[in-house]
């Protein structure tokens, strides 16, 4: 049997039944692998659509294979990123090595340390520094060498997205790499909020002032959370003495001086302002380059210097934007097996350098979520509590919050009067669902690139 015939015929009537955007999302670059113990074996070019055909078109797919040859019993799927050529060729990527890294994504996070709370991804190897950040990177690094004796507190401050905690844990990182033996904690202000009071209700404060206490590195990010939280403050202060008293290293982060922290006692300010204060700015044009560069490497694509700058010129004001910039094209890449071009560019990042509610609107979300889960027309808006169409109704509902920023009541509304706290509770679900499980925050970025490429 000539495989690859069979699956084009298989394709062929599968472009009959959905939309041809559905088509190239999915079955780009798939193709039968073998036919071996009435098994048909497919490839596709990643994880992510390897489960979407499984999950979604699996049964359809051997339907179709079925009546083409009834000796075939099942179909399986595999990951084969070796096996799906390249639109680009040769050129456009250098080897299958780097697909495979692409595949990986940098996605996966590396696990938390238990011990000290550490992320491992942060650490000053993949740290850039530049006139916006150098101050704060200097006094981490004499931290670094004499922990508890240079600056203590250290306090990094500076807006969002901007390093303050990739730089608090590298610091950490760095200090339990030299010496392993120190105890370091990270915690971030409201996990330390959290323990404080918990350990309050336990009537087990002074175990955990013990253990505080008997550290040698504190680092605690965020500190602005503290504002107004008395017992919190107060149990902190102690801790922070007892600390300083014993040369122990202190290091602290918040989005603002403290000086404009409100609602902080007079006596933990002065804390706070009594070692080094450094602050972290926008980076400049040249920094946003070399961090696009650098983290394009670490992620496995190689983009061309026009489009990197392109995205270093447009969007400026953090480096949590130029990643998300970043991995808006590598998903791209990822779903098309090809690089974008500059027009792809343009087109994947209009969101984040214009306001999305001038380019969109709500009909083209609906659209973009009902083509994407492909379901029929008007079924999203069934009260129904089945999985198949309650979760595009709760993925329609938060977009329609987060691109156009509509009213909770104004999407009720638009979803046959659904009360407001329903939405509330499917935007909070998506969102919490799409940051702690990547392939629905993968699903949500491919409905985006369709609502804006429309
Ligand atoms: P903040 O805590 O200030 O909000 P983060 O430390 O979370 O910011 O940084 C946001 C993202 O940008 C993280 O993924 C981080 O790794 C990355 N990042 C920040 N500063 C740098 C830098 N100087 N070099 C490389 N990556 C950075
Ligand atoms: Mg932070």
């Amino acid at each position: 049997m000539d495989l690859e015939k069979l699956w084009q015929s298989v394709l062929a009537q599968i472009q009959l039944d959905i939309s041809p955007a559905n088509f190239a999302t999915w079955f780009a670059n798939t193709k039968i692998l073998s036919f071996e113990n009435d098994v048909i074996s497919v490839s596709t070019p990643n994880s992510f659509s390897k489960e979407w055909l499984e999950q979604k078109y699996g049964k359809d797919i051997l339907k179709i294979l079925q009546s083409l040859d009834e000796n075939i019993k099942n179909v399986s799927f595999v990951v084969d990123p070796k096996k799906t050529k390249s639109p680009l060729g040769k050129k456009g990527f250098k080897n299958s090595k780097e697909e495979t890294s692409t595949e990986q994504l940098g996605f996966k996070e590396l696990e938390i340390n238990k011990e000290t709370n550490l992320n491992p991804r942060y650490i000053f190897d993949n740290f850039i520094v530049g006139p916006f950040n150098e101050l704060a990177f200097a006094a981490a690094m004499a931290v670094v060498e004499e922990p508890g004796k240079n600056y203590n507190p250290l306090f990094v401050y500076g807006g969002v997205g901007l390093g303050k905690t990739h730089l608090v844990q590298a610091i950490g990182n760095k200090i339990k790499e030299d010496s392993p033996e120190k105890k370091v904690k990270y915690l971030p202000a409201e996990k330390l909020i959290s323990i404080i009071v918990n350990s309050i209700k336990k009537n087990s404060v002074e175990e955990l002032k013990k253990t505080l206490r008997e550290l040698d590195v504190l680092i605690v990010d965020d500190i602005q959370f503290i504002a107004g939280k008395d017992k919190t403050q107060e149990e902190f202060f102690h801790t922070f003495n007892s600390l300083y008293q014993k040369n122990k290293q202190i290091i602290l982060s918040s989005d603002r001086h403290p000086n404009a922290i409100p609602a902080i006692t007079e006596r933990l300010k002065s804390r706070f302002k009594g070692g080094m204060i450094a602050d972290i700015s926008s980076p400049d044009f040249e920094t946003r380059v070399a961090i696009l560069k650098q983290k394009g490497e670490e992620k496995g694509v190689d983009l061309p210097k026009e489009i990197i700058e392109f995205i270093a010129n447009n969007i400026q004001r953090n480096i949590r934007e130029l990643e998300s910039a970043l991995n808006r094209l590598i998903i791209f890449k990822k779903a098309n097996n090809k690089n974008p071009t500059l027009e792809d560019t343009k087109k994947l990042l209009k969101t984040i350098i214009v306001s999305p509610s001038k380019i969109t609107n709500p009909k083209k979300i609906i659209q973009a979520v009902t083509e994407f889960y492909d379901i029929p027309n008007g079924t999203m808006f069934f009260t129904s509590r089945k999985k198949e169409f309650s979760k595009p109704r709760q993925v329609a509902m938060f977009l329609l919050k987060k691109e156009l920023k509509l009213s909770y009541s104004e999407i009720g509304r638009k979803f046959g009067g659904k009360d407001h706290t329903t939405v509330i509770h499917a935007c909070q679900l998506i969102e919490k669902t799409a940051e702690e499980d990547e392939k629905i925050h993968q699903e949500i970025e491919l409905i985006l690139q369709r609502v804006y490429s429309s």
